[in-house]
C-alpha cells in the first residue's frame, strides 16, 4: 500500500519539477514515504474515517426496520410505496424508487454451452419437483460449478442466475426501456430519485441474438475493423455503455431533479469496472463480492472505483460495493469478522461511501454492529447499534 501510494504521487510531483532543486525531490520522497508508513499503520489498527454515505438494497417494511437501517448509517434507500417513503422521510433516508432492469423485445442469446450452463445451474429440468427438493439441487449444482452469481467468475465457465437478462440492445428506438423507466418514475411521488440494476449480459461478454450479431457485423464494417476478440469486447461493452448512459439521459430529461444510482451487474468479463464510463450520480462498482475476495484485491478495485470517478464524466460518483449475504446455501455466508476487514480495507484504501446487497442483510444482529462502527454513531454502553436520534 506505501508503495503503490507513492508511486502514485511521484507523476505528480514530476510536473513540479522545474521549481524543485535535485536535492529537495529524494528529501520529499523520504517525508512521503514516513508519512505513508504512519498512515498504513494506524490504518492496520483503527480506521482513519467513516462512510459517509450509504446505499442499501434493503427494504423498509416497517417502523422497526427503519429505526434499525438509521441507526446503522443508511443514507438512501429504495421505496415501493407510500408507507415506505414516509418511514424513509422520518428518519432521515432519501428515497428512491427502483428497480429500473433493461427491457428488450427478447431474451439474451448466449453460446451452446453458455446456454447449457445456465440451464443446468437453474435447474431448468427440474420443473413440476417440489420446491424444497429443487432448490437443494440448484445449490449442489451451483456449489459444484463454483457458481458466482454474476460477479466474476472462478471457474472457465459461468453465467447469471436465474434472470434471462432482455437483449436492450435490440430495443432500438428505445420503447420498451422508456415504457418501463415512465412506470417505475410515476410509482411512489415524492421519490428523489431511482436505482439500476441488470444492466449486463447474461454471459458477462455479449449476445449473440440475430440484431445483436447484424450489429456487430456493420459496426466492423463502418469502422474497418477485422472480426478480433478486442473489437468485440469493445463493440458490446460500448453498446452497454451507451444504452445505460442513454437511459440515465432519459430520466433526467423527465425529471430533472432525480438522481441516478446503479450497481454495475453482473461483471462485464472484459473490462468489470467499466462503471466510471456510466454517467449516474452515483455508481456502485463492486469491489468486496458475496464470496471472499483477498484484500489486495479489494484495494485496488476500491482505488478504481474512487479515483477514477471523473475519467470520463466530472461529477459522477464512484461508490463501493460490497456483496453481503446471510441466508445458507450456495451463496457464501459471510461472517461480521470477514465484513469488517472488507470496510476497514475500503475506508483505508480511499472509500467513504458504499453501497450493500443484500439490504436487509444489513440490519442483522452482529453484522449490524459492523455497520454501525463504520457508518452510523457507533456501539452504546450495551453493546448495541447507538440511536442517531
Ligand atoms: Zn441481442
Amino acid at each position: 500500500m506505501m508503495f503503490r501510494w507513492t508511486l502514485a504521487l511521484i507523476p505528480m510531483f514530476a510536473n513540479e519539477r522545474n521549481r524543485m532543486t535535485k536535492h529537495f525531490i529524494p528529501h520529499l520522497l523520504v517525508v512521503l514515504l514516513a508519512g505513508a508508513t504512519a498512515h498504513a499503520q494506524m490504518s492496520a489498527s483503527e480506521p482513519p474515517k467513516r462512510f459517509n454515505r450509504v446505499f442499501s438494497w434493503g427494504r423498509l417494511t416497517d417502523e422497526d426496520t427503519a429505526r434499525r437501517f438509521s441507526r446503522i448509517g443508511v443514507t438512501d434507500i429504495q421505496v415501493a410505496n407510500n408507507e415506505q417513503l414516509a418511514l424513509a422521510r422520518k428518519y432521515g433516508m432519501i428515497p428512491y424508487c427502483g428497480t429500473f432492469t433493461p427491457r428488450g423485445p427478447h431474451g439474451q442469446a448466449m453460446s451452446s454451452e453458455e446456454e447449457k450452463h445456465f440451464a443446468y445451474i437453474n435447474g431448468l429440468d427440474l420443473k413440476g419437483r417440489p420446491s424444497s427438493e429443487k432448490n437443494a439441487e440448484i445449490d449442489k449444482r451451483r456449489l459444484e460449478r463454483k457458481h458466482r452469481y454474476g460477479g466474476e467468475p472462478v471457474a472457465s465457465l459461468d453465467t447469471i442466475n436465474s434472470v434471462r437478462i432482455p437483449c436492450f440492445g435490440s430495443d432500438v428506438d428505445y420503447t420498451l426501456s422508456r415504457k418501463s423507466i415512465d412506470a417505475i418514475c410515476s410509482r411512489v411521488d415524492g421519490v428523489q430519485g431511482i436505482f439500476f440494476d441488470y444492466i449486463g449480459y447474461s454471459n458477462f461478454k455479449g449476445c449473440y441474438c440475430e440484431q445483436c450479431l447484424a450489429a456487430y457485423k456493420a459496426y466492423l464494417t463502418e469502422k474497418g475493423l477485422e472480426d478480433t476478440a478486442k473489437h468485440k469486447n469493445e463493440f458490446y461493452r460500448d453498446r452497454l455503455v451507451t444504452y445505460c448512459n442513454d437511459m440515465i439521459g432519459y430520466v433526467k430529461s423527465q425529471h430533472p431533479d432525480f438522481k441516478v444510482v446503479i450497481h454495475v451487474y453482473p461483471t462485464f468479463l472484459p473490462e468489470p469496472l467499466y462503471g466510471n464510463r456510466l454517467k449516474a450520480d452515483f455508481c456502485g462498482q463492486t469491489v468486496a463480492w458475496y464470496f471472499p475476495w483477498d484484500a489486495v484485491k479489494i484495494r485496488q478495485y476500491t482505488r478504481v472505483t474512487v479515483m477514477e470517478q471523473d475519467k470520463y464524466f466530472t461529477g459522477a460518483r464512484g461508490v463501493p460495493f460490497v456483496g453481503l449475504n446471510r441466508r445458507p446455501g450456495s451463496l457464501w455466508v459471510k461472517d461480521a469478522a470477514t465484513l469488517d476487514s472488507e470496510l476497514r480495507t475500503i475506508l483505508a484504501s480511499g472509500g467513504d461511501t458504499l453501497m450493500v446487497c443484500n439490504g436487509n442483510d444489513m440490519i442483522e444482529p452482529g453484522i449490524d454492529k459492523v455497520f454501525a462502527t463504520y457508518c452510523g454513531v457507533g456501539i452504546d454502553s450495551q453493546g448495541q447499534p447507538s440511536d442517531n436520534k
